[in-house]
């Protein structure tokens, strides 16, 4: 039977991603849960929009690129019509995802499920509607933490990771001053064992076969790099408000445990479960009752070995920049996130090589004219020195092609 929310609406940013999509299909099974009041998207996919609305029926879509927007209203509406059901209210472009995810309030949740830090205005809009933040953008955390935890009440943010909910469950009954460290558990991506040299060559298609998950092309390449756990190492200081060296990572290649905790008497309790981010976005959802049936319960009765091995910092420096970054502050997690964005697209139009990402972050963050910016510079400088990032990044990546 499944726990009823009466009246609780859902938000969805970025339903037709990977989260996106996962999450209608808990709302599928588990319909009571939530009722679907808005969907965003980005806009590259038109017909996959247009099933969504037929099948949750919201009232509202936000379509996130103008340039799209004709193209999936179109859809959209003649599915609408050819099913004979009411369409929604359509808008288009950033300020219309922004509203949406703004409009819900207290009793209702919203979903971030946006790749990049373009999910940070939506982040704080929906903070400010007094709404539950399912957070599976973790980059909004990242990038503007200390604005979105001074716009946080208390459990206002539910993380959807698969680590940082195994953390939330594992902390359950906890008390903060009984924690000494997290350890955050990586699988390693598909290039663990390998040596920089061997790294050198490695392609895009090379670079998006994960072991272990099946997700977005970002945060794949993210995992590759290990520029995703460096970010979920500063999304737990945020999330568990932490230091960093109370954040460690651990290689664990199954991806079963999906994260742990170390309380002060020495004691460690970890959160284990097949690697399905239903159970990740089901628990942010239904918090604190608990979904019948969401993950398939590991099997004990087959043998099965779990392994655990330091990470190889040498091959992989992306978490040690990152925890340099966070440590200095005044945005330096903000360039590092946004350089990164940009040396994705450019490994992808194969302007840069595999290590040159990190590379590139490294050369950004060492630039002497690097701006700082702080709390008291809000939201705009935040965005501002995003933008000189950016650029920084187009300009080391013109040069290097030159
Ligand atoms: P994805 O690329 O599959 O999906 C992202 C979606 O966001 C796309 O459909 C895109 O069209 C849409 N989008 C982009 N800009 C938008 C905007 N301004 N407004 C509305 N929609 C917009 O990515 P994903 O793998 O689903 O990841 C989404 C987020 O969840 C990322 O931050 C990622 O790090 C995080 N996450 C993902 C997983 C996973 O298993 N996929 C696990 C943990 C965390
Ligand atoms: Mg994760």
């Amino acid at each position: 039977m499944t726990p009823r929310s009466p009246g609780r609406r859902l938000v969805l940013l970025g339903a037709t991603g990977s989260i996106g999509t996962q999450t209608l299909e808990v709302l599928q099974r588990h319909p009571d849960v939530a009722r679907v009041h808005g969907l965003a998207v980005g806009g590259g996919r038109p017909e996959l929009a247009a099933a969504q609305v037929l099948e949750s029926r919201p009232e509202r879509l936000a379509i996130s690129d103008p340039a799209r927007a004709e193209t999936v209203e179109r859809a959209v509406l003649a599915a609408c019509a050819g099913a004979g059901v009411r369409a929604p209210r359509i808008e288009a472009g950033p300020a219309a995802v922004v509203d949406l995810a703004g409009a819900l309030g207290a009793e209702d949740v919203v979903l971030n499920a946006i790749t990049g830090s373009v999910g940070l205005l939506p982040t704080l809009a929906a903070l400010s509607s007094g709404a539950r933040l399912a957070l599976a953008n973790k980059e909004s955390l990242v990038v503007g933490g200390e604005l979105v935890t001074a716009a946080a009440a208390e459990g206002q943010i539910l993380p959807v990771d698969s680590e940082h909910t195994a953390i939330a469950q594992a902390l359950a009954g906890v008390r903060h001053d009984q924690i000494d460290h997290l350890e955050v558990t990586a699988s390693g991506g598909p290039f663990r064992g390998r040596t920089r040299e061997q790294l050198r060559a490695v392609t895009p298609e090379q670079a998006l076969a994960h072991p272990t998950w099946s997700m977005g092309r970002v945060i794949t390449t993210n995992s590759a790099t290990l520029v995703n756990k460096a970010l979920e190492v500063i999304e737990a200081c945020y999330q568990f408000a932490l230091p960093e060296e109370r954040v460690r990572v651990v290689v664990h290649p199954q991806s079963i445990v999906h994260s742990m905790v170390t309380l002060v008497d020495g004691s460690t309790i970890a959160q284990a479960s097949p690697p399905d981010m239903r159970h990740a976005i089901g628990w942010a959802l239904a918090h604190p009752e608990k979904l019948p049936g969401l993950a398939t319960p590991l099997d004990f009765s087959a043998a099965q070995t779990w392994t655990f091995e330091p990470v190889d910092e040498e091959t992989f420096p992306a978490i040690a920049l990152a925890r340099a970054a966070h440590r200095e502050g005044g945005g330096a997690m903000a360039v590092y996130n946004a350089v990164n964005e940009e040396a994705v697209d450019a490994f992808f139009d194969g302007s840069l090589s595999f290590l040159g990402i990190t590379a590139l972050i490294e050369e950004v963050l060492a630039l002497p004219d690097r701006p700082r910016v702080g709390r008291a510079d809000g939201v705009e400088g935040l965005l501002a020195l995003e933008t000189w990032a950016r650029d920084a990044a187009r300009t080391l990546l013109a040069a290097r092609e030159s």
